[in-house]
């Protein structure tokens, strides 16, 4: 018999009333696709368009879609298709809508080998030279007669990791299809990332564009609201709290993820701190842990003369408050002599500051010192906790601390 309290039997209890908050926790997931994408009607229409020939058999223009990350351009390409795919069905016609991640997918062959294996074609366990999976690749599509719509998503990942040669050789093979077809889509988070491609092949892929624009307030309330009445039980979630994800989502240039994020991470607190309602106040807690988890993640990723910058503040500070460069300097100087590695120059150091600046890690004024001149005055702005943790993962950095 379980006792009451049994620490086990305490969780499994509370995860069964936990069905009080949420109905359907997987509507709050990020690759979740929902029947409906409001605000979208635009750029969905605008999509469909362009991938409509291929209900005719025709080879519809190759499109880059871009836009902020968590505007929607994830789900809403891939509503279209299923759509598409859903009305080629019906119809009798049919295509092969192939989706790749790029930035999952890691390397040019990798994504590549998708794009084949989704046409059936034979790869040998040791790999081929990529040349040779193009070849395949077109020899498979011609004999096939196949329609492809083939989706590069965060294609910038691809592009900056490995240069345009893949996008270069895709945009090629339709030349060499014959009767088959292939349609290129790129979908990219960074717009800039165009200036990475050779001309040929950014006319080639853009033959359209469709853009997606950061989603407003209103708009993000609007679908955390449609979302949070398939994902929690009925009258859990107060308007309040909608509102707020939905404002703080929105000044986070207008994304929905992150706004949906805010929501379901407010909904575990609700859940773990047992209460009946998700409130404004669970969604200011979920965002300082958000908040906190993204800084221990950059803290924990940055390079080790950073984290020894850092940890030299953290040091020099925990005694005055705040520390001049020079103090910085010094300390972080101490620390590299007692790890045995060789400090960088005053200079570098101060260029590392200036980064951790930039990420939101440390704080810097200039101060005026009167006759003496000025000076740069460095504080954490973030809670130290949290910094302390993410630094010490490290070995060589818990020694030293
Ligand atoms: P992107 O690909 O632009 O980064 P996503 O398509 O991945 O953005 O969208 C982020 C999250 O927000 C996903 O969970 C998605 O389902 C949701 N989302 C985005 N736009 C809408 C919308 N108009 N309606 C409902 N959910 C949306
Ligand atoms: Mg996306």
């Amino acid at each position: 018999m379980a006792l009451r309290s049994d620490p086990l039997e305490v969780i499994f209890d509370r995860f069964l009333t936990s069905r009080a908050i949420f109905k359907n926790r997987d509507v709050l997931r990020h690759d979740f696709v929902p029947s409906r994408l409001p605000h979208r009607e635009e750029e969905l229409s605008r999509v469909a368009e362009i991938l409509a020939p291929v209900l005719t058999g025709t080879r519809g223009s190759n499109v880059l879609v871009y836009g902020k990350t968590g505007t929607g351009k994830t789900a809403s390409v891939k509503y279209v298709l299923a759509r598409l795919a859903e009305k080629c069905g019906s119809v009798g016609s049919s295509f092969k809508g192939i989706y790749v991640n790029c930035r999952l997918a890691g390397t040019e062959y990798r994504v590549l080998s998708k794009i084949c294996s989704m046409h059936a074609v034979q790869l040998p366990f040791t790999g081929l030279a990529t040349a040779e999976l193009s070849n395949r690749l077109i020899e498979s599509m011609k004999s096939h007669g196949s329609y492809s719509i083939v989706v590069l998503d965060e294609v910038d990942a691809l592009v900056k990791g490995f240069g345009d040669r893949l996008l270069y050789e895709l945009t090629r093979i339709n030349e060499l299809l014959g009767a088959a077809s292939l349609t290129l889509m790129g979908i990219s988070n960074d717009l800039s990332f165009k200036e990475y491609l050779d001309p040929r092949v950014l006319s080639s892929l853009s033959e359209e564009e469709v853009v997606f624009k950061p989603y407003t307030a209103p708009e993000l309330r609007d679908i955390l609201a449609e979302r949070a009445k398939e994902g929690f039980a009925e009258g859990v979630v107060s308007p309040g709290a909608i509102d707020l994800c939905a404002a703080l989502g929105a000044a986070e240039h207008g994304d929905a993820r992150r706004a949906l994020d805010l929501l379901r991470v407010a909904g575990e607190i609700a859940e773990r701190a047992e209460r009946k309602t998700v409130d404004e106040e669970c969604v200011r807690i979920a965002w300082k842990k958000i908040e906190e988890d993204r800084l221990y993640q950059v803290v924990k990723s940055l390079p080790l003369h950073s984290r020894l910058v850092l940890l030299g503040t953290i040091q020099t500070t925990s005694k005055s408050g705040k520390v001049t460069s020079g103090e910085c300097y010094t300390s972080y100087n101490a620390l590299c002599q007692h790890a045995g590695i060789e400090p960088l120059t005053h200079r570098r150091v101060s260029t590392l500051v200036n980064e951790l600046e930039e990420a939101g890690i440390l704080i810097c004024k200039i101060m005026s010192q009167g006759r003496y001149g000025r000076t740069k005055r460095i504080s954490l702005s973030a809670p130290l906790s949290v910094i302390e943790k993410a630094l010490s993962t490290d070995s060589l950095l818990q020694n030293l601390i």
